[in-house]
């Protein structure tokens, strides 16, 4: 009954940390999926790729000016791809400096490069 093994509440912490950064980086997420990250015991939070995606830009590194919240980034990232015109001008983020992603902050303290 009371017999949980290192292993499970391993799994359990592992589970939660997964859930929360598939809330925190979507688009990191959308790479790798939670359960290969696991199986292949790579970085909980950036799956390996060392960079966590900016939150403010959406890992975009650009934020459009025109209100603080924009709710159809990607309906503005298919009409710049496509040339049409845009209104709005996009400044650089200044969360990221423009950079769109963060270096993982795991992955840099493991570093030793
Ligand atoms: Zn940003
Ligand atoms: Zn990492």
């Amino acid at each position: 009954m009371d017999n949980i093994t290192a292993n499970e509440l391993a799994g359990l912490g592992v589970g939660t940390l997964l859930l929360c950064a598939a809330i925190a980086a979507p688009r990191v997420d959308a790479f790798i999926s939670a359960s290969q990250r696991s199986s292949l015991g790579m970085c909980k939070r950036c799956g390996d790729l060392r960079m966590i995606a900016c939150s403010k830009c959406k890992g975009v590194g650009l934020v459009k000016d025109s209100g603080p919240f924009s709710f159809n980034l990607v309906d503005d990232l298919v009409q710049s791809f496509e040339g049409a015109e845009s209104k709005v001008k996009s400044i650089s983020c200044t969360k990221c400096q423009a950079k769109g992603h963060f270096s993982c902050p795991d992955c840099s303290k493991i570093s030793q490069v």
